[in-house]
């Protein structure tokens, strides 16, 4: 291996190579040289416990022994061909995805990237709706492409200043900033029928889709109460108009289910995924029910899309997601992780919500008047690094932490993770 040059050389270095679009954590960041299940290593041999996981990829864990030997017997066997000839692995991960996407979700196509995932589910209900038009939610993030950033509802990621036309956008379900000012006591899901209201009034009344994210990752792991996704997808059906769920964050077990809109009792029209499907190693893909494949037939193709290698560490990664049982083990840390962050809570007012599933958690971080701590999110993130603990971030206004580490974490990191968090914010 290489000997690390260092973090004040990959700064420089990024700053002269790389586009500064490119941002990363941190006023004084680590060299990330090595990753081992839940804990990451700097070039000093400092030991982390990824609270993060490179945004809810890996799953499985840093480097996880069996699907690092797929990926390599693969990739010293055959690499790449592109889906203009047949090779097995593809075939076998989407017979794999079937068999564990919810309803009649079937039919697949494999690409390289969320982003493309999105892309490509927006032209399939498209073609299968013969409609154009778009719905999104607010604080939503679908994707760093032209229509992807169009459909994103949080003004950081959407720098493109002529985005595509034809998308509306429905309030977020955040129940601690209700859009709607309501409290989860007395909630009607206003929030919900808002999209029966958009549909008439700000769209022509033909909508091919809505896409919605299960919980809204980046929108700072906004999740929706639990008759939000029945009520919509009954007005969504009335006018004829397909559900795309966007499992890219919050799929492969992270929440405590397989896909996150199980726990909503919803069968989605179309899914999209990427991120943890192959644990690290780049791929997208969107799954439907054979009625609305069978309207995409002419010819699409993504070169890198389920190529052997990725579609070998994608099938691996579904094993051991299964063998290992780290959805139920995300169910159960998860509950241990956000009972302990609840508990800070009640110690520390600067949080000021505890929210998520599975391990899929978010503590928003507010003043004493509820307005966003964002300066004061940004001095915890840096000192749980220092103490060794690399936690997210997200958020309209950058001010939740964000807690999705590989499912692989124990009790005891679990532990340590509360007993270090709730050092810094005292
Ligand atoms: N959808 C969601 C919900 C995401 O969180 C992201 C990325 N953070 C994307 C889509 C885009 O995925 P990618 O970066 O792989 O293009």
């Amino acid at each position: 291996m290489k000997q690390p040059i260092g973090p004040e050389d990959i700064l420089r270095k990024k700053r002269e190579y790389l586009i500064p679009c490119v941002y990363h954590f941190y006023t004084a960041p680590p060299q990330i040289v090595r990753g081992e299940l839940q804990y990451l290593y700097d070039h000093t041999g400092k030991r982390y416990l990824d609270c993060f996981a490179g945004v809810s990829v890996v799953n499985c864990g840093h480097c996880h022994p069996d699907i690092v030997a797929a990926l390599g017997a693969q990739a010293a066997t055959l690499q790449h061909t592109s889906s203009v000839y047949l090779t097995q692995p593809v075939v076998d991960l989407a017979e794999a995805l079937a068999s564990v996407a919810p309803g009649r979700l079937r039919k697949s196509f494999f690409c390289a990237s969320g982003s493309e995932a999105n892309e490509g589910a927006a032209l399939l209900a498209a073609l299968a709706t013969g409609r154009s038009e778009y719905i999104s939610l607010r604080h939503a993030l679908h994707g760093r492409t032209k229509l992807g950033m169009s459909l994103t509802g949080l003004a950081m990621w959407r720098t493109d200043a002529s985005p595509v036309g034809g998308i509306s956008f429905a309030p977020s379900p955040y129940c601690y900033r209700c859009p709607f000012d309501s409290r989860p006591d007395v909630c009607d899901l206003a929030c919900a029928d808002a999209v029966e209201t958009i549909i008439k009034t700000t769209t022509s009344g033909q909508v091919a889709a809505m896409f919605a994210e299960p919980i809204q990752g980046n929108g700072g792991i906004i999740t929706p109460p639990s008759g939000y996704f029945r009520r919509v997808k009954e007005i969504l059906d009335h006018y004829g108009v397909l559900l795309v769920v966007d499992e890219v964050q919050t799929g492969f077990g992270r929440t405590g289910r397989m896909f996150a809109i199980e726990h909503y009792g919803v069968e989605p029209d179309v899914m999209t995924m990427a991120k943890a499907l192959a644990n690290g190693a780049p791929v997208g893909a969107f799954i439907t029910r054979d009625e609305f494949a069978a309207r995409f037939t002419r010819p699409s193709a993504s070169t890198l899309g389920g190529n052997p290698v990725t579609a070998a560490a994608a099938l691996a990664t579904l094993e051991v997601i299964a063998r290992d049982d780290l959805t139920g083990r995300a169910a159960a840390l998860g509950g241990r992780l956000k009972a302990g962050l609840r508990a800070l809570q009640e110690r520390h007012p600067l949080i000021g919500d505890v929210r998520g599933l599975g391990l899929m958690l978010g503590a928003e971080l507010v003043r004493a008047d509820k307005s966003p701590a964002t300066a004061e999110t940004d001095a915890v993130l840096e000192k749980m690094k220092d103490r060794g603990f690399l936690v997210g971030k997200n958020g309209l206004h950058r001010n939740v932490l964000a807690f999705q580490p590989p499912l692989v974490i124990s009790r005891e990191d679990v532990d340590a993770l509360l007993a270090a968090l709730d050092d810094v914010l005292g």
